[in-house]
């Protein structure tokens, strides 16, 4: 029998058996090699939903993962026991959204480790072979992880579309925030400025290439007299609209890509009126793997330096705990179901 972290309701984080579903034709099954603790699913711990997303029944969270295959897939050109990630954004691939290029916004989507899916805190898991993406061989099930979320920093600076030597501002030093960091890095923009209320998320945002960290959108207000022309805001507050507003320039562009406790932001109209600012939500990713996995390839961007803590199964319910009390020193919990130290079979 294998076990899996079940969400039964805010605040109430469970292991418990799990019984695995037979597969059907087109899917594979995998043994989890690690999964990610995402900010969403710690919205799903807190908050029991996410706007109209919200927990009906006890279900298995966790959408950003890797694994080993259990079987050989020629048509991938993979063996058994080859470390794969799996893209967890299944798009119906024929509506009008996703013809257009924009899979991230199909109406249709099945996406795994979202209510009322399954994810992949547990030890195997059933995955559409379509979602099975190869990874170099190199990596570690953390590596192959990392993908999910830095393909969302990818998109997000894909709609930002920052210009050469652009100053930038970053409100929130979050798992993702420090990932769009590092990718706005690699584009060639001037100056970032960022954000975050912990001191150790600072610290490491200065590490990873930040030319300022404050604690909050005043201490950039100060570093700059009218605001900057791009702000990217990657908090969980529902303040963050509000500040990415206080932070940008007249006619600067913002890209939201947090997702506020509660479900709504805060936000003064006339403050964003007058400015005239261009504002894109962020909504996960597009067709990002090939470049997410180029990037770690070429170590152009660490993702293991913004992973802080490793867990065993057992320990889901006390990693989401934790992140929920904000404790400091965690910024990316990755949960490894068949331990830390496992490796490929
Ligand atoms: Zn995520
Ligand atoms: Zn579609």
């Amino acid at each position: 029998m294998s076990h899996a972290v079940f969400l039964h309701a805010a605040g109430d984080a469970r292991v418990a058996p799990f019984n695995l579903r037979e597969g059907v034709p087109g899917e594979t099954l995998i043994d989890v090699a690690a999964v990610g603790l995402c900010g969403s699913d710690l919205h799903y711990y807190k908050d029991g939903g996410i706007g109209s997303a919200v927990i009906a029944a006890p279900f298995v969270p966790g959408h950003e993962f890797s694994g080993w295959l259990t079987e050989d897939l020629p048509a991938l050109g993979l063996a058994r026991g080859s470390l794969v990630a799996v893209d967890p954004n299944q798009a119906c691939g024929h509506c009008e959204h996703c013809r257009a290029g924009h899979p991230n916004l199909c109406p249709e989507v099945v996406f795994i480790g979202a209510p009322p899916n399954d994810g992949a805190m547990t030890e195997r898991i059933w995955v559409p072979t379509s979602q099975i993406v190869p990874v170099p061989q190199h990596f570690t099930p953390s590596d192959a992880v990392m993908l999910e979320p830095l393909g969302v920093a990818i998109h997000a600076v894909d709609l930002a579309k920052p210009r050469l030597l652009e100053r930038v501002a970053l409100l929130g030093c979050g798992p993702i925030g420090l990932l769009i960091l590092q990718v706005l890095r690699t584009v060639g923009v001037g100056e970032i400025l960022v954000c975050d209320p912990q001191p150790h998320r600072r610290a490491l945002a200065l590490k990873l290439g930040a030319s300022k960290a404050g604690e909050s959108v005043a201490d950039i207000a100060k570093w700059t007299d009218e605001g900057l022309p791009l702000v990217i805001e990657a908090t969980n507050a529902p303040e963050g609209f509000r500040d990415a507003v206080r932070a940008a320039r007249i006619g600067g562009r913002i890209v939201l890509v947090g997702i506020p406790d509660g479900d709504s932001y805060v936000i003064p109209a006339a403050e964003a009126r007058r400015r005239g600012l261009t504002i894109k939500f962020s909504r996960r990713m597009g067709h990002v793997y090939p470049r997410a996995i180029e990037l770690v390839a070429l170590g152009k961007v660490d993702v293991e330096a913004v992973v802080s803590h490793r867990f065993g199964l057992d320990e889901g319910p006390e990693a989401f705990r934790r992140h929920a009390a904000n404790e400091a020193g965690m910024v990316k919990s990755l949960i490894y179901p068949s331990g830390p130290a496992a490796r490929r079979r």
